[in-house]
């Protein structure tokens, strides 16, 4: 499988050059050329577990590492994972099933990939040669997931950014309290758009980028996408494989729900994609409308969400635009000019899988007390902003599975103003009140944090 960018400017990669460039260089994202069509192997899943479907599917995205390595890095990978399942299918009600993608080691869906990533860099570091500076800005969650999913990897160090006294308690232990060598965890004085200024400037500073080998972690590797795309066949196996099954995906940066539509693609019988936003709508109202529109980030309950512009919504453009360079361009071009960019849906024939919808704050407080009352099963903030969506939208065309993409004790907040008698606790977090901690304060200054990151590798 060869892969190109979305926008004509890069072409002919392998998998795993793919997954170095992370972001193709011409400012698109990288896709794989075409999308396998998997129906012949379908049958062939129903008596596997999680590793050994996951290495069907990535076999037909990856050539360039060879089937026992990729098998090793499959099984180190989903070996931190609580349940044998990995992404364990409940059922609190006869209505809806839930798929728990957060028994990785940050107990949030962003370990799934997250683990596989880390293990993907080491390995072609160790192939190739060479090492790995990875900076990173968090305003809370991805920071974590991240961190867990370098540490102690040789070849790799991570810098990772967050503001001073603004992130949440629990979050700030989550990442600091990792306490290997290769783990630096920079508290910024300063706010989050900061810490992202910081790692703008410190990325289009080209000759400090190269001598240090900088790289991101960020929500556009393909690695990502790839590790997403194994739990809807997962899933499907799990439900005992029905002729047609839908899903509800809380939604930010259409990471999780495009992994979806790839395995709808590839011939899972997906009959709806029901995408589900926050009171940050822009997706939604792309689905409804077709103008995809800018608007103000609002701060909410299901903060992991809080997101204006999707990321991963030009490879869907992509696909769906017949894969075609110079019109995704187009769109984009439009989009960053104006704030503002359509498509006329009855025209270009755009997928029908697709339904959307939004849940407020005080629908996301209202779906965690009521499924609770009536199911004895407890939601996360996002996972509850899908549940409500999902219910709403679903069709008469087979099982429902809502992604479950965080534990609820790690928005304790949250789950206290939805359910105050009820305590949300997890041994993992609970575990952390204790824990030893690090992390080094730094002013909001890009030389300083340059100066950090030079030092460091200088020792
Ligand atoms: C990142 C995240 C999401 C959003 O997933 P996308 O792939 O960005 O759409 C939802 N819930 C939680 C808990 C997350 O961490």
């Amino acid at each position: 499988m060869r892969y190109v960018s979305t926008r004509g400017g890069v072409a002919d990669l392998s998998f795993c050059d793919a997954v170095m460039m992370g972001l193709a260089s011409d400012g698109g994202l990288l896709v794989p050329e075409s999308i396998p069509d998997f129906r012949d192997e379908l049958d062939d899943l129903s008596s596997l577990g999680y590793t050994a479907i996951a290495e069907r599917v990535m076999r037909r995205f990856i050539d360039d590492i060879p089937s026992d390595a990729l098998a090793d890095l499959i099984k180190r990978s989903y070996a931190t994972f609580d349940d044998p399942r990995v992404t364990p299918l409940v059922q609190p009600s006869a209505d809806y099933h839930v798929l728990e993608l957060f028994h990785g080691p940050t107990l949030a869906f962003k370990d799934v990939a997250l683990q596989f990533l880390g293990n993907i860099f080491e390995y072609v570091l160790a192939r190739d040669g060479g090492h790995l500076n990875i900076l990173g800005a968090t305003s809370g969650d991805t920071g974590s997931a991240a961190i867990a999913g370098v540490r102690g990897k040789s070849g790799i160090n991570i810098f990772i950014m967050f503001p001073e006294g603004k992130t949440s308690a629990l979050q700030e232990k989550q990442m600091t309290s990792v306490l290997d060598e290769n783990v630096q965890n920079l508290a910024i004085e300063g706010s989050f758009d900061d810490c992202q200024s910081i790692l703008k400037a410190v990325f289009n500073d080209l000759p400090f980028k190269d001598r240090h080998q900088m790289g991101a972690v960020n929500s556009v590797n393909w690695a990502r996408v790839l590790a997403q795309v194994v739990y809807y066949f997962v899933a499907w196996v799990q439900l005992g494989s029905p002729a047609a099954f839908q899903v509800a995906v809380p939604t930010g940066n259409f990471g999780n729900i495009f992994a979806g539509y790839i395995a709808r693609k590839m011939g899972l019988p997906i009959s709806t994609l029901i995408l589900a936003t926050n009171q940050n709508d822009i997706l939604d109202r792309f689905f409804r409308t077709g103008r995809y529109e800018r608007g103000e980030v609002h701060f909410t309950h299901s903060p992991a969400m809080d997101i204006q512009v999707a990321s991963n919504f030009e490879r869907y453009l992509y696909y769906e635009m017949g894969q075609d360079p110079a019109k995704v361009s187009a769109f984009m071009q439009d989009f960053q000019t104006t704030g503002s960019a359509g498509i006329n849906f009855n025209t270009l024939n755009f997928d029908a899988a697709f339904r959307s919808g939004s849940a407020s704050d005080a629908e996301i407080l209202a779906t965690i007390s009521e499924t609770y009352a009536a199911d004895d099963y407890l939601l996360d903030p996002h996972t509850a902003v899908g549940v409500k969506v999902g219910m709403e939208l679903k069709r008469e065309d087979g099982p429902l599975v809502c992604m479950a993409t965080a534990h609820p004790a790690k928005f304790d907040d949250v789950m206290a103003k939805a359910l105050p008698e009820v305590e949300v606790t997890h041994p993992t977090l609970a575990a952390l009140a204790d824990a030893e901690t690090r992390k080094t304060v730094l002013p909001a200054e890009v030389e300083t944090v340059q100066a950090f990151i030079e030092q460091f590798n200088a020792r």
